[in-house]
């Protein structure tokens, strides 16, 4: 395996430790094709692993503690299971943010009572940061990985991915849902996932050789949206509560139908319908797309993702001008199927799907077009479905 990422840290690795790794893992970023804010509603996703990763090069440690180098910080950070708990390293500094992570799992391992065998490690990555494609989980994946793999136990991909969004939510205080860590675990090359978020089943469905995904950055990231995303949730789970009046044995908008929700939909506030109403109709067309997908139909499945473009941007209101533009241009350009924004909104990445012949000028297109119009430098990525998380050495 040929990997200048692996080739640097590998190096970087020699250099801190005096020794050479023993292990290599890599855990991916994702996408999210289709379904989006519908996992916190019980829906459907539709996710891909991406073919950028999180690099962990490393080897047993001799001593009662973990070394974790952070290249991309410019960083070292080191713990035990005995200065998880009060989020400091051992020489009694708090931990820095980035090691939350890393140290985030070991503490959900160690919950499970599964031992998190003191280890030296230097870890890379190019997915990047903050923009929605789950470099969080990519990290968590990969030491999650690391750890199993220096230990005796083994656990299936999805229970990584659970103890991994357990490190998240509970260890560094971030609320996601389980779609990330799921996707960076399970992901497999080639292959949508879709995902039932109510039961956890799972199962890839094929994605045509000749169709790219394009990742397309707006380089925009909007302050405040974590407190917009709580008052979403708060609207879903209003509408839940004001429709089972009529509905009583609904437990999330899962359970509510087009039908029942066209009916009924005039008894809520408009706000709460129209937010409402984006998640039904989401998890409506999430279900469509299986068997769109699964007969080869691209161009059918794309008009579902401009269709939930327009969703998010006027019943959701989680969009903003430039993702609206991304999406504009990206619509407009020859080989495009499909285009949305991508993730929780207000800023970050649109996701198109494009024929493969025409990726490059597509990307090219995208990005002048973008900057023409807005004066900002986009970042584009041709991307494919890669693996999960997977032992390289
Ligand atoms: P994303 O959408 O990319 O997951 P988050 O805000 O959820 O954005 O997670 C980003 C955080 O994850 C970073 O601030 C850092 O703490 C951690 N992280 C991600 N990638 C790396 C990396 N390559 N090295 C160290 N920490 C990382
Ligand atoms: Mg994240």
């Amino acid at each position: 395996m040929k990997n200048e990422l692996v080739d640097h840290i590998t190096t970087i690795f020699h250099e801190t430790f005096g020794s050479a790794p023993e292990h290599i893992v890599r855990a991916p970023g994702r996408v999210n094709l289709l379904g989006e804010h519908v996992d916190y509603n019980d829906g459907f996703v539709l996710p891909a692993a991406i073919d950028r990763a999180t690099y962990i090069v490393f080897a047993p440690a001799d001593k009662d503690f973990s070394t974790l180098v952070a290249v991309d910080m410019d960083q070292q950070a080191s713990f035990s299971p005995q200065t998880i708990s009060s989020k400091t390293q051992v020489n009694g500094s708090p931990l820095p943010e980035w090691a939350q992570y890393p140290a985030g799992v070991m503490w959900s391992l160690n919950e499970e009572h599964l031992s998190t065998p003191a280890m030296n490690a230097v870890f890379a990555s190019n997915v990047p940061r903050g923009s929605g494609l789950s470099s969080s989980a990519s990290v968590e994946m990969t030491f999650a990985l690391a750890w199993q793999t220096l230990s005796d136990w083994k656990l299936p991909s999805m229970q990584r991915a659970l103890l991994g969004q357990k490190a998240e939510n509970q260890y560094v205080g971030v609320n996601c849902g389980i779609m990330d860590q799921f996707a960076s675990a399970c992901g497999v090359e080639n292959k949508l996932l879709l995902l039932d978020c109510r039961s956890l089943e799972w199962k890839t469905i094929p994605l045509p050789e000749d169709v790219s995904i394009v990742v397309a950055d707006t380089t925009v990231r909007r302050k405040l949206t974590s407190g917009e995303y709580n008052k979403r949730r708060f609207a879903c789970e209003e509408a839940v509560r004001l429709l089972n009046e009529d509905l009583p044995t609904i437990r999330s908008l899962r359970d509510v139908s087009v039908e029942d929700f066209n009916r009924l939909a005039g008894k809520l506030p408009e706000e709460v319908s129209k937010r409402a109403r984006h998640v039904v109709e989401e998890i409506e067309r999430s279900k469509q797309a299986e068997a769109l997908l699964e007969a080869g139909n691209i161009r059918r499945f794309g008009e579902l993702m401009n269709q939930c473009h327009i969703s998010l941007r006027d019943l959701y209101e989680v969009s903003c001008p430039e993702l609206d533009v991304m999406v504009h241009v990206a619509q407009s350009l020859e080989g495009c199927y499909g285009a949305r924004l991508t993730g929780a909104g207000f800023g970050g990445c649109t996701v198109n799907l494009v024929r493969r012949a025409e990726a490059e000028p597509f990307a090219k297109a995208l990005a002048n077009g973008y900057e023409s119009e807005t004066g900002l430098g986009p970042e584009i990525y041709v991307t494919r479905a890669s693996n999960g998380a997977e032992l390289l050495l």
